[in-house]
């Protein structure tokens, strides 16, 4: 099959599109997506210290060649890559993150839960079970890393989370019926250096075959503690629906950025219309039917 946009072979489709793109036009479609994605958030600023949460995974992996594409020329921004180890055995590389930081010539620092709480996570789950190994690994890993932000200066916390992750997340909170993490605004918490996550509207293969091109040696180990079983049924239900109906991940993120900005939502929200005074949105539906049914009589 060729490229959409040129005559080289192609090496991805995507359904969403319609595009069949070579490995050139694949790489400019997800670089542009994140571009975009940094751009409208003003996610980097000048005088920025981004780090990378470097897990040595493909996503993780993928967001560092990216961001270090992107900013290497950039005298005044800094990019670092910050690794945690849990203690999670035969998971847990840290020298595999090194050797991916190492190869863009990124500064790398890594941090660990046995030198920071004298306890790896697999004592903690032998201890406390895994029912809540997630819960506990997360508070103690987002403790870590901004002590480690302190100390290194850092302004912006960059991770690899995709179109997937986001809409998965969405809609696990929906379910749930947790209606303050939907609208939790996407403005900065003081005290919380502020997250910043590029492929968020890049599907989750997109990113994984950016990884495969660009990256050597990342890790395609999953988490033996990894038992969210809601998040494992949501992805289960998701992918199914979005095999018939493409666009459904791209529905679920631009929902949950349009709940949690408090501008957009005053901005966009409820209000009465201005010719007929019923509730609407600018100008309700009924208008907008007897418009259409006026234009053609
Ligand atoms: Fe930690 Fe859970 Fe992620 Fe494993 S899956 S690294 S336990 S948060």
């Amino acid at each position: 099959m060729q490229c959409s946009k040129c005559r080289r072979d192609a090496i991805l489709f995507q359904r969403y599109s319609g595009l069949h793109l070579c490995e050139h036009h694949f790489n400019r479609d997800l670089e542009a997506k994140a571009k975009r994605a940094i751009r409208e958030h003003r996610w980097i600023e000048s005088g920025d210290t981004v780090a990378v949460a470097l897990s040595g995974g493909k996503d993780s992996s993928a967001v560092l060649f990216f961001l270090h594409k992107l900013l290497h020329e950039r005298r005044d921004i800094q990019l670092m890559a910050i690794t945690v180890d849990e203690g999670i055995s035969g998971y847990r590389y840290p020298e595999r993150a090194r050797a991916i930081a190492d190869s863009m010539g990124v500064p790398w620092v890594m941090a660990s839960f046995r030198d920071e709480y004298g306890l790896t996570l697999d004592e903690i789950v032998a201890r406390k079970g895994t029912g809540l190994s997630c819960s506990y690994c997360g508070v103690l890993r987002r403790a870590l890393m901004n002590r480690i932000a302190r100390e290194e200066g850092i302004t912006k916390f960059a991770y690899g989370f995709t179109l997937d992750d986001e809409a998965q997340s969405v809609l696990m909170n929906a379910l749930r019926g947790d209606a303050d993490r939907l609208t939790r605004s996407m403005r900065e918490v003081e005290g919380m250096v502020p997250r910043i996550k590029p492929f968020m509207h890049v599907p989750e293969r997109e990113v994984a075959l950016y990884a495969f091109l660009h990256v050597e040696g990342f890790d395609l180990a999953g988490c033996p503690y990894a038992g969210d079983a809601l998040r494992g049924d949501v992805r289960g239900i998701l992918d199914d629906y979005a095999y018939r109906h493409p666009a459904t991940k791209y529905a679920l993120v631009n929902l949950g950025e349009s709940l949690r900005d408090p501008e957009r939502v005053s901005g966009e929200g409820f209000r009465v219309c201005e010719r007929c005074g019923e509730p609407c949105g600018r100008i309700c539906r009924t208008c907008q039917v007897l418009d259409e049914m006026r234009e053609r009589t």
